[in-house]
């Protein structure tokens, strides 16, 4: 398979050549300890990969966001240690302020991670300077960050037109996956879109109307559209000034061919508070003293029809309130549906998006999906059809 970018099997011999690998070790950190290494164990593959091949690796990212300034409660020093335990590799912290010198130094298979590229001010704003600094370190280029790539940063981007730039092998799998999802997905395509409101993910809805067969809204973002269909929504989260927006929407997902997909059951009630008394109504039947805080049970059901019909299910965004139980019931019936076609081999499902993960880890089902996007924004922009200014960068 041809990709439009590099990848490490485009690699001729990196024997003792210096590989600038980017990648998102930006980890959350209790004291000393980390206390999510998602990030950290992602970056596995292509780091241990080049290592072994006789490279000399050097890890460039972010830490926080120091704004240009130095900051040693920012210092990448501070993840060198638990990387260390993640990879089983000793790794070395370099100083940016004799890089040079600490690099020369290295043997081939050698790990070393350089300081926060943030606490350069040239960083973020892909300043010439900086991307010149960056590049005299190293030979080769290797971004590994899909997280970081809707940023166009002098270690995420500028790079890239200095050095023979490739991606690394947890970018591939990213823009492999995004790829079988909708940028050559297997028809008939459905997308669910959830969460708050829709004036986050205004983008994402136009964008995904176009391409995709099914349009699911759920979650507080279906209120505002069956507020735009004349349903008094009583309570609930919705955003009454767009539900023009909305009918803009569901007009352009008519010409387009898409189906839109809004609930005709809801649960409701009248106390956002765990397990308070609910009702699950249709949707002309919510009181005015009601919030809706879930789809309900038949509108699921339809649902999971839906997804039986499809070959491809492309997911942002939770059904319902799912951090607060019973409403996590929708989400979770549906995500394990996915799940359960996904294993029978009928659908390639691909989801993403902060509470999106945390609701399917939820639900137990985020290793049976095709595949689980841990990178928030960059996620959306991608599900927006933009051009991410990373990738573009690594185009052959
Ligand atoms: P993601 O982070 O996956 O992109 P969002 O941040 O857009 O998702 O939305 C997630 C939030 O939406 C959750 O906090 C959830 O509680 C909220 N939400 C979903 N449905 C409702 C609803 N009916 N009423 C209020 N909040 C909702
Ligand atoms: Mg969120």
């Amino acid at each position: 398979m041809t990709r439009p970018f590099k990848t490490l099997d485009d690699l001729g011999d990196v024997t003792a050549k210096r590989v600038l690998v980017r990648e998102d070790l930006n980890v959350p950190m209790d004291g000393a300890t980390v206390t999510d290494d998602t990030r950290l164990r992602a970056t596995i593959p292509t780091v241990t990969e080049l290592a072994d091949k006789g490279a000399i690796v050097i890890v460039l990212a972010h830490f926080g966001r120091p704004k240009g300034q130095r900051n040693p409660e920012m210092s990448l020093a501070l993840v060198t240690k638990p990387y260390e335990q993640v990879l089983g590799r000793p790794v070395r912290f370099i100083d940016d302020q004799d890089a040079a010198e600490a690099i020369a130094t290295m043997q081939p298979g050698d790990i070393g991670v350089l300081e926060n590229t943030r606490f350069d001010p040239g960083e973020e704003k892909n300043a010439p300077e900086t991307i010149h600094r960056l590049a005299a370190l190293g030979d080769i280029y290797v971004n590994d960050a899909f997280s970081a790539a809707h940023r166009a940063h002098a270690s995420t981007e500028g790079l890239a037109h200095k050095l023979p730039a490739y991606a690394g092998r947890q970018m591939e799998a990213e823009l492999d996956a995004l790829d079988k999802a909708l940028g050559n997905p297997e028809h008939p395509v459905a997308a669910v879109v959830g969460g708050a409101k829709v004036s986050t993910k205004l983008d994402v809805l136009k964008h995904l109307v176009a391409k995709v067969d099914h349009l699911i809204i759920g979650g507080g973002m279906a209120n505002t559209f069956l507020a735009a269909r004349g349903v008094d929504v009583g309570k609930s989260l919705a955003e009454h000034d767009l539900t023009g927006t909305a009918e803009e929407i569901m007009e352009a997902a008519d010409r387009a061919g898409c189906t839109v997909h809004l609930p005709y059951d809801v649960v409701v009630a009248k106390e956002f508070k765990p397990n308070p008394p609910t009702r699950t109504v249709n949707v002309h039947e919510v009181a005015a003293d009601e919030m809706i805080l879930d789809i309900g049970p038949a509108a699921t059901e339809a649902l999971a029809d839906v997804l039986k019909t499809c070959r491809t299910l492309v997911w942002n965004g939770p059904l319902g309130a799912f951090e607060t139980p019973p409403f996590d019931t929708a989400t979770v019936t549906l995500a394990k549906t996915a799940a359960a076609l996904t294993k029978e081999g009928s659908l390639v499902s691909v989801a993403g998006g902060g509470d999106t993960v945390a609701a399917l880890n939820q639900a137990g089902v985020a290793d049976q999906f095709s595949f689980v996007s841990t990178a928030g924004g960059a996620f959306l922009e991608w599900m927006e059809g933009k051009e991410l200014p990373g990738v573009a960068a690594l185009a052959r």
